[in-house]
């Protein structure tokens, strides 16, 4: 496990004791599980600017749960470089597979939402967008030397299975069997946990991490997740999105308007209000 002590913010940057001199060219920012939530959105690409990441990539579940299904989908459509499908988008195109009564009151109504849209045209392009929507890609970001898989779940189930982080103790085969299918590095939502896995197996939580901060290591697999925009379930609040570099990845929270998502869940009788509640305390 390689952590990084590197000076914080944008910029060029020079790994000490790295091979690759190059480090510091362009990043990209990868955003998942924004659920619909807007604000938290918002928010999350508002801080993107702000460090100047022009490129950005989502690993889905842009909708579900969350009270915005629209303006999300807009958004990722107009912002990001390409999308993943999730389980919930997945859900609320086609149909929802293993939802609890909730999720699926929720996909259905999010479904209603797109179908109500007045403007035709808009209401086809939403639908379009969705259904064009990837169940894996293998990504070079620009000047990078390390493709990297991306997808919703996992390398192993793209679209429905979780990597949880009790798994590294748990569930080694099934560790095993994932690692199986990276060639070096990959990346993940779904669980709305972030954190790096790595082929050990281990997991690590930002926080354990050196300035939230992992740097690629030539004798180790990781699988990141990158944590949740719009419902994060670490017990933070706040959005999580991470950046990544050719040579690392960086865990970035960002503090969002959570009583404006809740409140806007509670005024929706289809969406139950625990999908507001949980906001506040980020599980
Ligand atoms: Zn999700």
């Amino acid at each position: 496990m390689s952590r990084c002590s590197l000076p914080r913010g944008p910029g060029p940057l020079t790994i000490p004791g790295s091979t690759r001199k190059d480090a510091s060219s362009v990043p990209t920012a990868v955003i998942s599980d924004i659920h619909a939530n807007a604000t938290a959105l918002r928010a999350v690409l508002a801080d993107i600017e702000k460090r100047g990441v022009d490129r950005i990539i989502n690993l889905g579940d842009i909708i579900g749960y969350g009270p915005d299904p629209l303006e999300c989908v807009d958004l990722v459509a107009e912002r990001c470089a390409w999308s993943l499908i999730g389980n919930h988008d997945f859900a609320v195109l086609y149909e929802p597979t293993n939802f609890n009564p909730g999720a699926e009151q929720a996909a259905f109504w999010t479904r209603a939402q797109f179908d109500k849209e007045p403007d035709e045209a808009a209401r086809a392009r939403r639908y379009e967008f969705l259904g064009k929507l990837r169940v894996r890609v293998v990504d070079t970001p620009p000047d990078g030397k390390i493709p990297i898989l991306a997808v919703h779940g996992s390398p192993r189930r793209p679209i429905n299975e979780y990597i949880f982080p009790d798994d590294v103790m748990t569930a080694v085969d099934k560790m095993k069997q994932i690692f199986d299918r990276v060639e070096r590095l990959a990346i993940v939502g779904h669980t709305h946990v972030p954190g790096v896995f790595t082929d050990e197996p281990d997991f690590y939580p930002p926080d354990e991490l050196g300035n939230m901060c992992y740097l690629f290591n030539d004798d180790e697999k990781a699988v990141i997740n990158v944590g949740s925009v719009g419902q994060p379930r670490d017990h933070d609040p706040r959005a999580s999105y991470a950046v990544l570099h050719p040579d690392r990845v960086e865990f970035v929270r960002v503090e969002y308007d959570v009583d404006k998502t809740a409140k806007r869940i509670h005024e929706v009788p289809e969406l139950n209000d625990w999908l507001g509640d949980r906001l506040y305390e980020g599980r």
